[in-house]
């Protein structure tokens, strides 16, 4: 991600505001993060020597509830990089009408080349130095790329102990055993299958005559892949980072998941095709699920699928969103279509707050009426301002944060 990525975040909720409820001091508030921190942490390596990494937590809002947002250890995580994702999950949290606001944190680090202890050292030291900014009802962490249950769990721990309490809700991801939730391992897929059933009752499609295809064969991916052709749709593409597998009359899902977690390939199947040659093959619905950016200006007209899913953040650039538009293209847009991991996220820290667990049923049924709750609410703004969906998506979640903002007053109630 470039330096400029903030302000390219922030350009787009300047589109959407034209659409929305919203007073221009809200927008203008909402342009600042409310809080940012940079922290070193030293770390004493294996070899005895200390190195001393850079972290990052920026709260971005928190007008709603507390923040939340993942932890990424990553050589190229940057100041702007995590303000933008903390107001990607400002907007995303507002959306699906959660209460929580937008945070993100990072740490300058490539965790590869760490050895297991470096890796507690590192991510209990960077707690130690954002103890006092996070917290329960202050801003809420969880995974992100290179972070995992354990290293929540660590995390949790070194919070724990500074405040001198068990506090399992100062982090969501954690495993099972430590205050995780179940149905947090398949949620981001769900949440974009409930999407993607939604629009499906709308427009009164049999799953049997649609194909789907998906870039990324990882969690988000395979969750998707199951829950669609569970239910009847037709599976022809999917990918990872090795290349692609296409037959058009379907893949067997199963298998394919089965193969990918015992060998870490996917399962010979169909013809080799390559990711870019997947992105443009003439399917009813393609799934991003892998990287940022990998629809863009240079290959927009050439995407054959009616429907995008977009279950990776950030898979689409602006001038692509833009050609797909013009082709009549429906992009359910990343902080809807991927929004059911943060939601049962917040479904792990109010269990967590109030000392009960749900059953995954619970989980389940809770996040069905969610997200097809908030899909149906932006397809139903979408058709009454006649934009695509991420602006209307946007909207959305600008009128919600208009509300919180604006009820404790405006220029134009002081001066009234
Ligand atoms: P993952 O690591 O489980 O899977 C990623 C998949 O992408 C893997 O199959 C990998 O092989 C594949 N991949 C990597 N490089 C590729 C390339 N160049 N071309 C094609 N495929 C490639 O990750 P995930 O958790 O499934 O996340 C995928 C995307 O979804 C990311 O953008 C992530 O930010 C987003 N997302 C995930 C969650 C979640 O809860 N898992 C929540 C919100 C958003």
């Amino acid at each position: 991600m470039s330096d400029d990525i903030f302000a390219k975040a922030i350009a787009r909720l300047d589109n959407a505001a034209r659409h929305a409820d919203i007073h221009p001091e809200t927008v203008n508030r909402l342009r600042h993060p409310k809080q940012f921190l940079e922290v070193s942490i030293p770390v004493r390596m294996d070899d005895g020597t200390q190195r001393v990494f850079t972290g990052f937590r920026c709260r971005h809002d928190d007008t709603r509830g507390p923040g939340k947002g993942g932890i990424r250890f990553h050589p190229n995580v940057s100041a702007a990089e995590v303000k933008a994702l903390a107001f990607w999950m400002t907007c995303k949290c507002a959306t699906v009408g959660i209460p929580m606001g937008g945070g993100k944190g990072g740490i300058i680090v490539d965790p590869h080349k760490l050895s297991k202890k470096e890796l507690e050292r590192l991510s209990r030291g960077y707690m130690r130095a954002v103890a006092h900014n996070v917290g329960p009802d202050v801003d809420v962490p969880a995974p992100d790329v290179y972070t995992n249950a354990t290293i929540m769990a660590w995390m949790m721990d070194e919070y724990s102990t500074i405040v001198g309490k068990h506090s399992p809700a100062v982090i969501t991801g954690k495993p099972v055993e430590l205050g995780g939730s179940l149905g947090r391992g398949d949620a981001t897929g769900r949440g974009g299958f409930y999407c993607l059933r939604e629009l499906a009752t709308r427009r009164n499609w049999n799953p049997a005559d649609k194909t789907i295809a998906i870039q990324g064969f990882g969690n988000a991916g395979q969750h998707f892949a199951q829950l669609a052709s569970q239910v009847g749709y037709k599976v022809t593409a999917i990918s990872d980072s090795r290349g692609a597998i296409h037959d058009p009359a379907g893949l067997d899902i199963d298998q394919q998941i089965q193969t990918k977690t015992t060998t870490g390939r996917l399962a010979n199947a169909g013809s080799t095709i390559t990711n870019e040659a997947l992105l443009e093959l003439s399917v009813d619905i393609l799934v991003p699920a892998a990287l940022e950016n990998v629809i863009t200006e240079s290959n927009a007209a050439n995407i054959g699928a009616s429907v995008v899913v977009e279950l990776a953040n950030g898979p689409t650039t602006a001038p692509a969103d833009q050609i797909l538009h013009n082709a009549g293209t429906l992009v359910i847009p990343d902080i809807l279509a991927n929004a059911g991991g943060v939601t049962v996220s917040y479904f792990e820290w109010a269990q967590n707050k109030s000392g009960y667990a749900w059953t995954l049923e619970e989980v389940h049924e809770r996040l069905n009426t969610i997200m097809a709750r908030e899909f149906n609410a932006v397809h139903d703004l979408m058709d009454t301002i006649n934009t695509d969906m991420r602006t209307a998506c946007y909207a959305h979640a600008l009128n919600r944060l208009a509300k919180a903002h604006e009820v404790k007053g405006t220029a134009a109630m002081f001066a009234s």
